[in-house]
């Protein structure tokens, strides 16, 4: 298989000129091949022998691009911390076109009509953090944007200090945002706005094509796809950093890899993002946040489905479309089969005892997985282990009330609780080698985020909570 070849025109080009601008990559100097995943590549359905190293620098580069790929970036809006900011768009990303449904896209590959006066660049070290991530995400099941590979290069960019660009491939089924129906709907472009609705019905919600009240159910979809999304970053707890409308996806997947972090130490109140100073896109934040930008959705939307529908979605989204969903995941995470309904307060409990107990999130909940009524191992880790000891009695409480066997249960504690995530800590650690030209580092978190339910023995140390000096660091936006 020929890595160009298959590459189709994407399907957003079937939209007006409004949608996006036509325009090529600008490559980058001397580039050189950082990290592929093969998983990626299987995904695309790419035949990784045919991927020699050559033609994949090459092709990240923007340098092998047949006349028919016709790149493209993408017009968008948004709200940014709570601001309205009607012109963003794809300021250095290029779509490429599509392979199967997935729609390619490189990212820091050179200024765009979108790019505002900054430089259509991306530094190494946040490419490397949105391709590891987003592998992680896919590995851990949780919904997100793929990424094929990176590629460095000797261009020199300005950040808070000089830095290398580099360019990630990354693809999704779709790179429609909130933002990108807010464009429309504050620039008053209803029939726009309709095209796009439509558009995105017949790639993300194809069953509803033929639906009088399409619109309807699309957002009711969007919310629904939403809660699961978050619902599962607060169970794994991922912390995104920048929940802004242009960074939520129509199609409920994690978008746009920035400052975000895994939380180490649990807190409730985590920021990992430091220029977000009043914690808005805090860890605990994530549901209300993201309740805010469906409303905001909503709002846009509003030429096509009346306020009041939404407004009934958008309560029950609050009301219990989201616990509901994150109340599941975490009965999963605890290996509880039957489902109480004061199973809701068991849980309240828990992140009031891990919020008490300083104790690793991760780390924590795959120690519990091992639970066998030996309470040692959970104080162990604990800085307040009697935080720890309250709600164990409350859980041995719960245990009774299972009819499955205790050996089931860990089977699927074992495979809800990953034992590797990536901190970091430890992503720093990739890029300070990948700096000096050594990928090694990389290219073991690669494997270790495609195995995060494993045992991995030569892989204990990353298991660990996080060293005391590495604990919640804030990351900037700056990338
Ligand atoms: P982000 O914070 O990465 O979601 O970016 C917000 C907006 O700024 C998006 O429209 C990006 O495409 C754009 N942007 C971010 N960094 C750059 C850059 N270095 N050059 C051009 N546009 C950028
Ligand atoms: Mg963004």
């Amino acid at each position: 298989m020929n890595f160009k070849n298959t590459i189709k025109e994407s399907s957003y080009l079937k939209l007006d000129k409004d949608f996006y601008t036509l325009n090529k990559p600008i490559p980058l100097d001397k580039p050189y091949f950082v990290a592929i995943s093969q998983s990626a590549a299987q995904t695309l359905e790419l035949d990784s022998n045919t991927l020699k190293r050559d033609s994949f620098v090459s092709f990240l580069n923007g340098e092998s691009l047949l006349e028919e790929h016709k790149p493209f970036s993408m017009a968008y809006a948004g709200h940014q911390f709570g601001h309205y900011n009607p012109w963003l768009g794809d300021g250095r990303a290029h779509n490429l076109g599509q392979i199967n449904a997935w729609q390619l896209q490189l990212k820091g590959s050179g200024e765009t009509l979108y790019s505002r006066s900054a430089d259509g660049r991306a530094a190494l070290r946040s490419c490397i953090r949105e391709f590891l991530m987003s592998e992680a995400m896919h590995h851990l099941g949780i919904p997100t944007t793929r990424a094929l590979g990176v590629i460095g290069s000797q261009t020199e960019i300005l950040r808070n200090k000089i830095e290398n660009a580099a360019i990630v491939l990354r693809f999704s089924k779709s790179w429609v945002r909130f933002g990108t129906f807010e464009y429309f709907y504050y620039a008053k472009e209803y029939a726009k706005l309709e095209m796009l609705a439509e558009y995105v019905i017949e790639e993300s919600y194809p069953h509803l094509k033929d639906d009088a009240n399409r619109f309807y159910k699309m957002f009711c979809e969007v919310v629904q796809k939403t809660a699961n999304l978050i619902a599962k970053w607060q169970a794994i707890g991922f912390c995104h950093g920048v929940i802004n409308s242009d960074n939520m996806s129509i199609d409920g997947v994690t978008l746009d890899y920035g400052p975000f972090a895994m939380l180490d130490d649990f807190n409730y109140n985590y920021v990992c993002n430091h220029t977000d100073r009043v914690g808005r896109y805090s860890y605990g934040e994530q549901p209300n946040i993201s309740y805010w930008n469906l409303a905001m959705l909503a709002k846009a939307l509003s030429p096509l489905v009346s306020k009041e529908k939404t407004q009934k979605v958008l309560d029950d989204f609050g009301a219990y479309i989201y616990p509901s969903a994150y109340i599941d995941i975490m009965r999963e995470k605890l290996g509880l089969f039957e489902k109480f309904e004061d199973d809701v307060e068991l849980i309240r409990e828990l992140v009031g005892a891990l919020q008490d107990a300083y104790v690793d999130y991760t780390l924590f909940f795959r120690t519990l997985s091992h639970y066998d009524s030996n309470r040692e191992n959970l104080y162990d880790i604990a800085m307040e282990p009697v935080a720890i000891h309250n709600w164990l009695e409350l859980y041995d409480l719960r245990l009774t009330k299972e009819q499955r066997s205790a050996d089931k249960r860990k089977e699927t504690m074992l495979g809800a609780n990953p034992k590797y995530v990536l901190k970091n800590y430890m992503l720093e650690e990739a890029i300070n080698l990948a700096n000096r030209g050594d990928f090694s580092m990389v290219e073991k978190l690669l494997f270790i985020a495609s195995h995060p339910y494993d045992e991995l023995e030569e892989y204990e140390e990353y298991a660990k909570e996080t060293p005391e000096i590495y604990k919640n660091i804030g990351l900037s936006c700056s990338s």
